[in-house]
């Protein structure tokens, strides 16, 4: 088993909507975190505090321009700056502060080979180098990008590395920050034609970083089967090719059962196959950092989908295969084919 240090703190409710509304709110990192305190893991978990903020890491993924807008609009007080995207007094502070902790965890991460779990609100995976990315209508919730400053913060120590985004929503700040970074295979697992309209399978990446950016958009039910699906022949196989040498995941458990926002309806099997995943590259040798960030999660994945993942990554909970992997639908086969073999050559899945 392997201890796991958490950031979390109780900063993160300075950023909530006073009418209580909102879905993206206090209940879900207090919901979380209880979780984990009735699991057996919790015996393997150190917390940490936030960190002062350092500004100049903000600089690292997103532009002048962004940065000094949500500094305004935080000084103003609570108000929505988008249709779904709120501020408080205090937003600009608390997430510059988990931009730092993700920066510095990945670092730490690296330094003492130890896995390291980031606890923010709002989540972070939306948010782009100058926010609203890839011509969402909105930030989705999200201020700043802390997934990619912990990839920044690993590219900047010369790794190669990987960045799995299973939220039920496409990464779409996450792909914009990296769209011609090589170094960074981006693979993203989301529902398709739900907020924010991107993350297409034809969307790959440019200016010479074509093909690493993979994009997995699944219909509405596909739940377990597909997860598994993709996990063979999707996620396993690129992490053979590309042998990432670090990675950053973007922990959403919107695509559990139940959840208010998507129809993705994951168990926990879903997250215990992804977390048994990572902890054999862990266990592998070959990975010398890992970083989780969690990102959305509205309903019961906050605590079931979490606490599964987590105890599968830390070893407390041992995954042995439940379901029967089921193919996703054929234009969805051929076209990641298609992109595999060509960017990776990789051969078509056949089942
Ligand atoms: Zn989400």
């Amino acid at each position: 088993m392997s201890s796991i240090r958490i950031v979390y703190d109780e900063a993160h409710k300075l950023h909530s909507d006073p009418s209580g509304r909102h879905p993206e709110s206090p209940w879900r990192l207090e919901t979380a975190l209880s979780a984990l305190k009735e699991s057996p893991v919790w015996g393997l978990i150190e917390i940490q505090g936030l960190p002062e903020p350092e500004d100049r890491l903000l600089n690292l993924i997103h532009s002048d321009h962004y940065i000094e807008l949500i500094r305004r609009e935080s000084a103003k007080g609570f108000h929505y700056i988008d249709s779904d995207t709120y501020v408080t007094e205090h937003t600009f502070k608390v997430s510059a502060a988990y931009v730092t902790a993700a920066y510095k965890a990945a670092l730490e991460s690296l330094e003492r080979r130890e896995m390291r779990v980031i606890m923010p609100r709002p989540g972070g995976h939306h948010a782009g180098r100058s926010g609203w990315a890839m011509g969402a209508p909105t930030l989705g919730f999200c201020i700043f990008n802390y997934a990619a400053a912990a990839a920044r913060a690993f590219l900047d120590s010369g790794l190669k590395v990987l960045m799995i985004d299973f939220d039920a929503h496409h990464g779409n700040g996450t792909q914009d920050i990296f769209w011609e970074e090589p170094r960074v295979l981006h693979i993203d697992i989301h529902e398709e034609d739900i907020y924010p309209g991107t993350g297409n399978i034809d969307d790959i990446g440019g200016g010479g970083a074509e093909g690493t950016k993979v994009n997995v958009p699944l219909p509405a039910f596909s739940g377990d089967p597909q997860y598994l699906w993709i996990l063979d022949n999707v996620v396993n196989p690129l992490i053979e090719a590309f042998k990432p040498e670090a990675i950053v995941v973007s922990a959403g458990f919107d695509a559990y059962e139940g959840d208010p926002l998507t129809m993705l309806r994951a168990s926990e099997e879903s997250y215990e196959a992804i977390a048994s995943t990572l902890r054999e590259q862990w266990n592998g040798g070959r990975l010398k950092a890992l970083i989780t960030n969690l990102e959305g999660g509205y309903g019961e994945g906050l605590r079931k989908g979490f606490k599964a993942y987590i105890e599968t990554l830390a070893g407390s909970r041992l995954y042995a295969r439940r379901g029967e992997p089921k193919r996703p639908p054929e234009r969805i086969v051929r076209e990641l084919s298609r992109i595999l073999s060509k960017y990776w050559g990789l051969e078509a899945p056949r089942d």
